[in-house]
């Protein structure tokens, strides 16, 4: 045995201990506890050849420059693990404020700034998915286009802004009326969308009627004393179309009718 080998067994400072130590814990405490404690023996053992019984020994010297080796290793290891576990902790965090923004951005593309509804983009591929699913399920799907009465007019005769908080709050009014598990988009200017999963035509014209009651009998002289709203809508639960945009159409007729019959009705 060497007298290099003979120092790294009798402390059993060999690297693989050292190594395979170190991949057991992760942790930076545990870490700097082994390497603190593997200094101390290292020390201790630099102290023992100070002892007369070893100082003549052949090895020595070999055995003195491997202790300062060691102890500039350990040391750099601690320093190192300190440096590892901040850049780790920073890069964790990173990674989690991208993830967040990732989150925020994907929500960003699908939402419509002024609602906080889906906005048309969504509803458009929720719908064709929706509409798909339903035909090969065999399950009822009910769509409804809604449209602001004379709107322009509230722009007009009260302000742009006016106009923005009636719709903000039509907005509100839709997704507290309907179920869960109803998409609600803004769909354009002042008209809205919503997908009723599950829905017969029946029940999707009564959670129509349960909406535009709601925004008929909202309190509008909150936000301006002369001001009233009404919404005209229209209803397709009939899956034979060809494709969701021509079933979006058919409901979209159905809205025409609703205007032309005097605004502020469900038609289907
Ligand atoms: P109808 O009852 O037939 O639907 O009449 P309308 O006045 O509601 O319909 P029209 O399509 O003539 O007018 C819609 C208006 O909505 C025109 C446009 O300036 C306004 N509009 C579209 N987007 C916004 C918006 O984000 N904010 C505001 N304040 N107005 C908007
Ligand atoms: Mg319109
Ligand atoms: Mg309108």
């Amino acid at each position: 045995m060497s007298a290099m080998k003979r120092v790294q067994a009798r402390l059993n400072l060999d690297g693989k201990t050292v190594m395979k130590t170190n991949k057991k814990q992760k942790q930076s405490e545990e870490y700097e506890k082994i390497f603190k404690h593997e200094l101390d023996v290292a020390t201790h053992a630099a102290k023992m050849l100070e002892d007369n019984t070893l100082k003549k020994d052949e090895w020595k010297s070999e055995y003195e420059a491997l202790l300062k080796e060691y102890k500039a290793l350990l040391r750099q290891a601690m320093k190192m693990t300190k440096i590892g576990d901040g850049t780790q902790q920073k890069l964790l965090k990173t990674q989690e404020e991208l993830a967040l923004a990732n989150e925020k951005l994907e929500r960003q593309a699908v939402t419509d700034a002024l609602t906080g509804l889906y906005n048309r983009r969504y509803l458009d591929a929720k719908l064709a998915d929706a509409f798909e699913t339903a035909k090969r399920d065999h399950q009822p799907l009910a769509v409804s286009i809604n449209d602001i009465d004379f709107f322009k007019k509230i722009n007009d005769r009260f302000s742009h802004q006016t106009g923005d908080d009636v719709l903000r709050i039509v907005a509100k009014l839709l997704r507290e009326s309907v179920r869960n598990g109803t998409t609600v988009a803004r769909y354009g200017g002042e008209e809205f969308v919503m997908v009723f999963p599950n829905t017969d035509l029946h029940t999707a014209v009564a959670e129509c009627e349960k909406v535009r009651k709601a925004i008929e009998s909202y309190d509008w002289k909150t936000v301006h004393l002369d001001l009233a709203v009404t919404i005209s809508m229209g209803v397709c639960a009939d899956l034979s179309h060809a494709n969701s945009e021509k079933f979006l159409s058919a409901a979209d007729e159905k809205l025409y009718e609703a205007k032309h019959n005097g605004r502020n009705q469900v038609r289907f």
